[in-house]
């Protein structure tokens, strides 16, 4: 069976540990499987900083099913030490809020250094896949550069303007309030090589309870991810990151109102809407929560990844609204 799942960082990498588990393949690393997973990753945290490329989401999914993260944190690599970090404060370098540990640097270095010989960002990730053997098909939404900016009123200034998400989420906590959010090149972007493919080539298509804005929304933001969704003859099943009202992680609520939608299971259902025009055939929501979402079944299932397990749950619940056999 062929799965494509939409992620962001934590939240989507997490989910793709209960969906290689539920297709019987090992939760971390490489393992044999009549299955084959490819994971379109959100690209919109992307970011320049020192000089370096990073991608977020890209290395957060890389770790987790790699065997690298650390799980305590969600993000980052385990036994991570900041001697660079420190020595970069010490020179009073701009900008200081940003955590990029030891070891973590090397993977932005190699990346940084294979962008500027001219491979794409699709090249470098399967190139950085290579050591960590993820287990699954890590693509880029695209190639090209896509960076989600928060539009807010400057804290100092009073002026209002854009700045990067990242500066939003890690600097402010997302406290500033956000007049809209927009992911910066995303209309002209192309999605990265079989990205379009493996969506209308897909057995099932299943959207990681990740933000829906600036991780599930920004891959959407891509036309041709949208054109591809519209195409393909497999289903699409959600599973909702909002449970009792409430993101189970993070500041998704603080994404949700700058885009108008109230901070529920039901509304992120209805935001994504059904096919044809919008994206679900079935939406999952967690036991307490209920909601309706015309022309889209939707099921109430436990919806916290507490365990590797918990989280294989939630994928065979989604296969099966998908109404997909994984036996
Ligand atoms: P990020 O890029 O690291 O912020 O991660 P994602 O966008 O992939 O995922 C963030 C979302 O995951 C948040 O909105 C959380 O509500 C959601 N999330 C985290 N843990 C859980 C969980 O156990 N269950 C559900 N349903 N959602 C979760
Ligand atoms: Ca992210």
């Amino acid at each position: 069976m062929r799965v494509v799942v939409i992620v962001g960082g934590v939240g989507g990498a997490r989910f793709l540990l209960g969906v290689k588990t539920a297709l019987g393949l090992p939760a971390i690393g490489e393992g044999a499987a009549p299955h084959e997973i490819t994971a379109i990753v959100n690209n919109g945290d992307d970011v320049w900083l020192h000089g370096l490329r990073i991608c977020p989401d890209l290395d957060t999914c890389m770790y987790t099913l790699g065997g690298g993260i650390d799980t305590e944190r969600g993000w980052g690599r385990v036994g991570e030490t900041w001697v660079v970090k420190d020595e970069l404060a010490a020179y009073g370098a701009d900008p200081d809020w940003f955590g990029l540990g030891d070891k973590d640097i090397a993977t932005h270095l190699i990346r940084t250094r294979m962008l500027r010989a001219g491979y794409p960002l699709s090249a470098v990730t399967e190139a950085l896949c290579d050591r960590w053997r993820p287990g699954v098909r890590l693509l880029p939404t695209t190639d090209d550069r896509v960076e989600t900016h928060v539009v807010v009123d400057d804290p100092d200034s009073g002026e209002r303007r854009a700045i990067h998400f990242q500066e939003w989420w890690v600097r402010h906590h997302a406290a500033l309030p956000a007049h809209s959010i927009v992911a910066v090149g995303a209309e002209e972007a192309n999605p990265a090589p079989g990205v379009a493919e493996a969506i209308t080539d897909a057995d099932v298509v299943l959207l990681a309870p990740s933000n829906p804005v600036v991780s599930i929304g920004t891959v959407l933001a891509v036309p041709g991810v949208r054109t591809a969704l519209a195409k393909t003859e497999a289903r699409v099943v959600g599973v909702s990151p909002i449970v009792q009202d409430r993101p189970v992680r993070g500041m998704a609520d603080a994404c949700l109102a700058a885009i108008g939608v109230a901070t529920t299971a039901e509304a992120v259902g209805r935001h994504y809407g059904a096919r044809p025009d919008g994206l679900l055939d079935g939406w999952l929501v967690h036991t307490t929560d209920s909601a309706e979402v015309p022309g889209v079944r939707v099921r109430a299932v436990p919806l916290l990844m507490s365990s590797v397990d918990a989280t294989a749950d939630m994928a065979r619940a989604a296969f099966d609204l998908a109404g997909v056999s994984v036996e």
